[in-house]
């Protein structure tokens, strides 16, 4: 069925996510701040809008894929008021579980629905139509918005009610950055001990160290030819994202009270290397931090 869409934020997921949405047959009516994202959108069979609200007016489901959570408030904040009674408000950005719950209260104060449905797969994923979507919310919007969703990626999976997908985003992705640091350790110690990154890649990844650090994106050029480690760290994905996630898992395990004290390390650990690494590195080449410091050290 064809449904209506308005599509905020046509950024570097944003954009291949409204394409893949007009190739399946839906109307998207698209904005964003940046008039060369709108332009570039357009060419892919984008409705520009001018402003948001322009964009959310008769939209039957409007999507949000914006950088933080203060950006989807805001635009909740000026768009509720312009669109249809109830509305389905489908937020695909990565925020805090906070700002997600409070997102779909105001949704609902205004008579809107509400889902929250992080992706995880990046820009390759998102132009692939191959994203997973984590999804939080009542059953209904879910099924609702499951359609559309598939159009976008390849795995959705309904976590729970309001700020559940945004929770399984940064738990999977605390255990990420934490296994990534660990492997990465592991690959350093291994040098200074004088084993090869192939005996070592040989034994974890076919033992109890196998993960998807060390088997997919391995940290070290030469065992996985697929890994960013091969193409000098280039993301991937990107330091200052892993930064960024694992900021909002420390939020949520401060706010709960958790006792994680290696996803906060992690969370010190990566906002050091990103502040450096940016956008430019993926998250593997931490590697190369942990063994300059390691040089320093010795
Ligand atoms: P991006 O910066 O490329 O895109 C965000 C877009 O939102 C920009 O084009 C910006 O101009 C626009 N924008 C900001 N405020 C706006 C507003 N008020 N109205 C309209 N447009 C507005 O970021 P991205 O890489 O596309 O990431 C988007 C979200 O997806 C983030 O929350 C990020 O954490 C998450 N995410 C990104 C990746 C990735 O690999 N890039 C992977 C998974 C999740």
């Amino acid at each position: 069925m064809s449904r209506t869409v308005a599509f905020v934020g046509l950024g570097h997921m944003g954009a291949p996510m409204a394409t893949n949405l007009v190739k399946a047959g839906h109307l998207v009516r698209g904005h964003d701040l940046v008039a060369d994202a709108l332009d570039a959108a357009a060419r892919a069979g984008v409705q520009p809008a001018r402003t948001a609200a322009e964009a959310v007016t008769d939209a039957e489901v409007v999507i949000t894929m914006l950088p933080a959570g203060r950006h989807v408030l805001d635009l909740y904040e000026s768009v509720l008021s312009a669109a249809g009674p109830g509305t389905l408000f489908v937020d695909c950005s990565t925020i805090d579980v906070a700002d997600a719950r409070t997102a779909h209260e105001r949704a609902a104060a205004a008579g809107m629905r509400a889902l929250d449905a992080p992706v995880s797969g990046g820009v390759v994923g998102a132009e692939a139509a191959t994203l997973t979507f984590m999804a939080g919310g009542e059953e209904h919007e879910f099924a609702e918005a499951r359609p559309l969703l598939q159009a976008m990626g390849k795995k959705v999976v309904h976590c729970g009610g309001a700020g559940a997908g945004q929770a399984a985003k940064i738990c999977n992705n605390m255990i990420l950055g934490i296994s990534m640091i660990a492997v990465s350790e592991a690959f350093v110690l291994g040098e200074s001990l004088g084993l090869s990154h192939q005996a070592l890649y040989d034994v974890a990844s076919t033992a109890s160290g196998q993960c998807w650090a060390l088997s997919v994106n391995c940290p070290v050029p030469g065992p996985v030819p697929a890994s960013p480690a091969n193409r000098d760290y280039r993301p991937g994905f990107a330091a200052s994202l892993m930064a960024k996630d694992l900021g909002l898992a420390a939020n949520a395990v401060r706010a709960g009270g958790v006792q994680a004290e290696l996803g906060l390390r992690a969370a010190e650990l990566y906002a050091a290397y990103a502040g450096r690494a940016g956008t430019a590195e993926d998250f593997s080449g931490i590697v190369r931090a942990i063994r300059d410091q390691s040089g320093e050290k010795a």
